[in-house]
């Protein structure tokens, strides 16, 4: 028998309030997360990963409308009141942002912060609460940490910075973590040491860890199980193994060609996808990726097509399959993780 997974999200809608009226961000999501997983959520920059980010969080801006179902250890969070999503925010899920200026406070020393889930959730003193910081701020290497407890936040790098928000978000000892491009911001050799940092957490705490990026190097060889999402929808989804193997979706062969790769200069896309993604409310209907997408015809508009099973566990939604796949290159893991 399966045991009941840890994030059960099924049908996630969220609705928004945009300049030119209500538009679907996220349009009926369907996937779970296991404790001790670390599943990569991937797609360009307006596919909708941030705010499943925040749905997950209780987060989602006041004009956001969402619907479906977030089951988390039992217990859908969907309607829950405010009271409960503070409850459960910070302690059992935590998440790590892209820009940690944005989520740490510039007025307080960092140490403070650190201590202060420790002090809410947790009921701290003042002087465990400090000396709890001091260890987690040594557990995700932050140097000098003792020190560094009476810093502020512009004292310290990019990098350290990174390591003090993990630190935050580590504090209770989370059964989720959601870490947002945590590494966008960071040069390649801190990028690689923080993924590192977070996947020894995984291994220590046995918690999940959701990783948001779109990098599919990152996700090659970070994540058991991948997301690939596009306007709002999961287009491919599978264990990372398969869905390289396969690259049955073309959004994800799209992805795989644009990927930047070394000796190419940073940055540079020689194969850019073609076209940009849509505004929200321009995004055709039918499929989302029907016109940038090579293989389309106008059945593809029609409605979405559902999702095709490629191989366990593996699904994509596209109904051109039979003629996208064997052009799926097979793609090589480890050259996508060669970044
Ligand atoms: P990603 O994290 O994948 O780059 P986001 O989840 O941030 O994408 O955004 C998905 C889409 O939702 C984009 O088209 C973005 O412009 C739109 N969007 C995000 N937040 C808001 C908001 N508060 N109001 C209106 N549109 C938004
Ligand atoms: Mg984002």
């Amino acid at each position: 028998m399966r045991a009941v997974p840890l994030l059960q999200v099924e049908n996630l809608r969220v609705t928004l309030q945009t300049a030119r009226g209500p538009a679907v961000a996220l349009a009926g999501l369907d996937f779970t997360l296991e404790r001790g997983d670390t599943v990569g959520l991937i797609g360009e920059s307006g596919s909708g990963k941030s705010l499943t980010a925040l749905a997950l969080m209780g987060l989602l801006p006041d004009t956001a409308k969402a619907a479906g179902r977030i089951v988390f250890d039992g217990q859908d969070l969907l309607g829950q009141s405010e009271d409960d999503w503070c409850r459960l925010r910070g302690d059992r899920i935590a998440m790590v942002f892209q820009e940690p200026m944005t989520a740490l406070n510039p007025l307080h020393p960092i140490g403070r912060q650190v201590a202060e889930p420790l002090r809410l959730h947790r009921g701290l003193g003042e002087r465990d609460a400090r000396a709890e910081a001091q260890r987690l701020l040594e557990r995700v290497h932050l140097d000098d940490a003792g020190r560094r407890l009476d810093a502020y936040p512009h004292q310290l790098s990019g990098g350290q910075r990174q390591r003090v928000m993990i630190a935050m978000a580590l504090a209770c000892g989370p059964d989720l973590l959601i870490a947002d491009e945590p590494t966008t911001a960071l040069d390649v050799r801190l990028q690689r040491e923080i993924l590192e940092l977070l996947a020894d957490l995984v291994d220590d705490t046995g918690m999940a860890l959701l990783l948001i990026s779109h990098d599919l190097g990152v996700v090659a060889e970070y994540a058991e199980r991948m997301l690939v999402m596009y306007g709002g929808h999961i287009v491919e989804s599978g264990p990372t193994d398969e869905v390289f193997a396969r690259l049955a979706h073309p959004y994800t062969q799209g992805l795989f060609a644009a990927r930047p790769r070394l000796g190419r200069g940073r940055g540079h896309r020689l194969d850019a996808i073609p076209g940009r993604v849509p505004e929200l409310i321009d995004l055709p209907p039918g499929c989302p990726y029907s016109d940038r997408c090579p293989y389309a015809i106008d059945a593809c508009q029609a409605q979405l097509p559902p999702p095709i099973e490629v191989g366990p566990e593996h699904r994509a939604r596209c109904i051109r399959l039979p003629e996208v796949l064997p052009m799926g290159s097979g793609a090589d893991k480890e050259g996508a993780a060669r970044v």
